[in-house]
């Protein structure tokens, strides 16, 4: 896979429209983390740096097709401008004599691509309008690459386009976890849920050389394998699915691992009380909450073998201490083998960045991608539509 990036294009004196993501959390219309925004800076200056004209692109919350004052992207304004320490132009409604007459270096922000429903639609007029505006396209929003949208694909068709430095990274680091990986590879799989996530491990299981499947949805695996899981979340309906995917495992020769003993609680509230059994000893008026010690240093002796680990979900309920032990701890062995030079390790989706920062371990994974739906389309091994537009 290649793709192009910064570096093949000539953007001196060009107007770059650039598609970025800056969907940060806000409260009482203040930005409360800005990394995100942080995260489009080394674009946006190389661009500047080169000589070019930067128009910023981005949808922001779900305004489903209307202006929504609360989602107005000139709230993000001072946070943006303060973290690329340069003034930020912002246009409502834009023209291209408005941007030409801007200085060279000048970086623009139109609001909410979300604000019209022809954005969502990939109406081409859209995309025709927004094409109108620049020269080049650049797309560094990795995370709304699952989308064929105005634009992120619509207009990657009218216009030269190329990657960012942030999706630039992005897919460098996914493609040397499933792409091209280092083998052996174990990918780790949790969550609550079988449901959300089934072609996700059938793509797994023929890609990959262990898969450990731990969370709510391993109880489904289990289930699946005649064991009682007492109270727990289960999706007893899955089961014929899970067994399909253990079997596509075996012909495939991926080695599954599910939990070996397990963390069982009453409540599931903090602190509540806990005992680590046998994975086939759960009391019927009991839940599985986590993995136990056994499963951990499993894990840990699997991860040791292998040379790239591709994580998402955690192991157990891990929001609710001390349910959190078995992916604090799976997640700190991965850090110290990838500190160590032994392991690549790339980790992405919903709650798992969450996961890892609580445990503490997220600085030392080779990647995290804060991408939810378009890292787990990835791992689907589905193409992302503002992904192949920017292939040579
Ligand atoms: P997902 O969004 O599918 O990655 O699922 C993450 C959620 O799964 C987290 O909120 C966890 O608390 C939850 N979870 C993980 N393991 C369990 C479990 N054994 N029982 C109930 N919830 C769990």
């Amino acid at each position: 896979m290649a793709w192009k990036t910064l570096d093949d294009m000539d953007v001196a004196a060009k107007t770059v429209l650039v598609r970025v993501d800056v969907n940060v959390p806000m409260e009482n219309g203040r930005v409360t983390d800005a990394t995100r925004i942080e995260k489009i800076v080394p674009t946006v200056r190389d661009l500047t740096a080169k000589g070019a004209k930067v128009v910023l692109l981005a949808h922001f919350g779900r305004p489903k097709g209307k202006p929504v004052p609360e989602m107005s992207l000139r709230l993000i304004l001072p946070t943006l401008e303060a973290a690329l320490g340069h003034s930020v132009t912002f246009i409502e409604r834009p023209s291209r004599s408005d941007i030409d007459a801007l200085p060279a270096n000048a970086v623009i922000m139109l609001e909410n691509t979300r604000f019209t429903p022809m954005e969502e639609a990939n109406d081409p007029q859209m995309a025709a309008f927004l094409a109108s505006l620049g020269d080049l396209f650049c797309n560094d929003a990795f995370s709304a690459a699952h989308r064929a949208h105005a634009s992120t694909e619509g207009v990657a068709h009218l216009l030269p386009s190329f990657a960012g430095r942030l999706m630039a990274e992005e897919l460098a680091a996914l493609e040397a976890a499933l792409g091209n990986p280092l083998r052996p590879v174990v990918a780790l799989v949790g969550g609550a849920k079988v449901s959300t996530k089934l072609e996700l491990l059938g793509n797994l299981v023929m890609k990959v050389d262990h898969l450990v499947i731990g969370g709510g949805m391993a109880n489904t695996f289990l289930v699946a394998q005649g064991i009682e899981v007492g109270k727990s979340l289960a999706e007893r309906d899955m089961a014929p699915i899970a067994l399909d995917i253990l079997a596509r495992a075996k012909t495939a020769g991926c080695s599954i691992h599910l939990p070996l003993d397990i963390v069982v609680a009453r409540e599931f509230k903090a602190g509540a009380a806990s005992e680590t059994l046998p994975t086939n000893a759960c009391p019927p008026d009991a839940m599985i909450l986590d993995a136990g010690p056994a499963t951990v240093a499993a894990l840990t002796a699997v991860f040791a073998t292998c040379k790239t680990l591709i994580w998402n979900g955690p192991l157990g309920a891990f929001e609710i201490p001390p349910f959190n032990m078995a992916t604090n701890a799976a997640a700190k062995a991965a850090a110290d083998l990838t500190r160590a030079g032994k392991l690549v390790s790339v980790a992405g989706g919903g709650d798992t960045v969450a996961a890892l920062n609580q445990a503490g371990a997220a600085d030392d994974f080779t990647f995290i991608s804060t991408a939810g739906g378009a890292f787990l389309e990835w791992m689907e091994g589905k193409t992302l539509p503002g992904v192949a537009i920017l292939m040579r």
